[in-house]
């Protein structure tokens, strides 16, 4: 018997705490009983979004988020900017191009975070450009990309930012309404450390206004009706009950350990992530490397597809590979939600293992060490 150890970046593991609440007696949604949760939950989750704009909850993975923040905000013929690093910067356009919105494509070097620079250039190229759709910590590369300098360069325009913040939130510094952005979509099963199910999406007043002129084809990721049952803490639909009780519960432990408290965690265990990395003789694939994910280069002459799932079959340790073109040539440790010093040291010291077996020249305990260093 071994145990299970799930370090990929989502879904993450689970405290016991929060899956025991889960387990709970599944209440009526229309009851006070589950309206005071909700209420509780709508006020709480605003505070680890850092900002004052309403939070929407949806029952699905985040990708719903992410679809609504184009049906929810966009018109039929409107141009959208895409800013694509990587597989969930792609699935913005991807859906963009399902509803019939032109996009205007900014193609970053994966492994590279886009420049603001280049975003300015298109906005001005483009000034009937409606939204710009970003990622905060692109989870197939590994990159954090700075929404900060590119909120700068969009919130002077009429352009709504939207920001893809799935794999980034309670792992990498951000601040919304500080940085000009209008929406941020999030999802469940990654820093949140729930199973997956729940989608967020934030409405800033800027997105507000298109929302209301929107005219692409919707009805459950509908906007206007998440907002009004919103204000009366309340869902359009049924709520996923045990989640968001679960999600109650998440909140507390975010809140009292403290944001930031959260960020140095994940700041703490990324960086001796990549330490150990390249003791080991090894190449964070990133050039700016995110807090929630390390990708690393798979040596030349090996197949990254075989150390994962060595990683998963026999240590029982389950990492991610590469996506598309980086298939086999990178794999992603997490050091997402619920993960502590010793799961790090574990999935370094699994690495070695198995690098070992597939022949990779190392010395076994090189990575161990450095992290235990870094981590003492
Ligand atoms: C996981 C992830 C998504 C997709 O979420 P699903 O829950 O699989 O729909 C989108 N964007 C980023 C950056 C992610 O890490």
């Amino acid at each position: 018997m071994r145990k299970y150890r799930l370090m990929s970046p989502g879904p993450t593991p689970v405290p016991e705490k929060v899956l025991l609440r889960m387990a709970d007696t599944i209440i009526h949604h229309r009851t006070p009983q589950f309206g005071n949760i909700l209420k509780d939950v709508n006020s709480k989750i605003k505070k680890v979004f850092s900002t004052k704009n309403p939070v929407f909850i949806f029952a699905s993975s985040g990708t719903g988020a992410m679809e609504a923040s184009v049906t929810g905000l966009l018109s039929k013929g409107d141009k959208a900017l895409i800013i694509n690093g990587g597989k969930f910067g792609e699935r913005f356009g991807k859906i963009c191009q399902a509803y019939g919105v032109k996009t205007v494509d900014y193609d970053v070097t994966w492994g590279e975070s886009a420049s603001p620079e280049i975003v300015k250039k298109l906005l001005k190229e483009n000034p009937d450009i409606k939204a710009v759709y970003g990622t905060l910590c692109e989870t197939s590369t590994g990159v954090v990309n700075d929404i900060k300098k590119i909120g700068e360069v969009v919130s002077v325009t009429d352009a709504v930012f939207v920001v893809d913040a799935i794999s980034g939130l309670l792992a990498d510094e951000f601040r919304p309404d500080d940085w000009g952005v209008d929406v941020v979509v999030c999802g469940s099963q990654k820093g949140f450390m729930l199973p997956p199910g729940l989608a967020f999406l934030s409405l800033g007043p800027k997105a507000e206004k298109l929302v209301e002129k929107s005219n692409l084809p919707k009805f459950y990721f509908d906007l206007k009706a998440a907002k009004k049952s919103h204000a009366k803490d309340d869902t359009p639909w049924t709520p996923a009950v045990s989640l968001i009780t679960g999600l109650d519960s998440v909140l507390d432990m975010v809140l009292a350990e403290g944001l930031d408290n959260v960020l140095t965690r994940h700041a703490r265990l990324a960086r001796a992530t990549r330490e150990a990395v390249k003791a080991i003789g090894l190449e964070v694939f990133s050039k700016s490397p995110s807090n929630a994910v390390t990708a690393v280069k798979v040596p030349e002459g090996f197949d990254g597809t075989v150390l994962v799932k060595k990683m998963r079959d026999e240590q029982s340790i389950t990492i991610a590979g590469g996506q598309s073109e980086l298939k086999g040539k990178i794999f992603r440790i997490a050091h997402l939600g619920y993960m502590d010093e010793y799961d790090t040291i574990g999935a370094i010291a699994g690495v070695e293992i198995v690098l070992s077996q597939m022949g990779y020249p190392i010395e076994l305990g090189k990575g161990v060490g450095k992290a235990q260093e870094l981590l003492k």
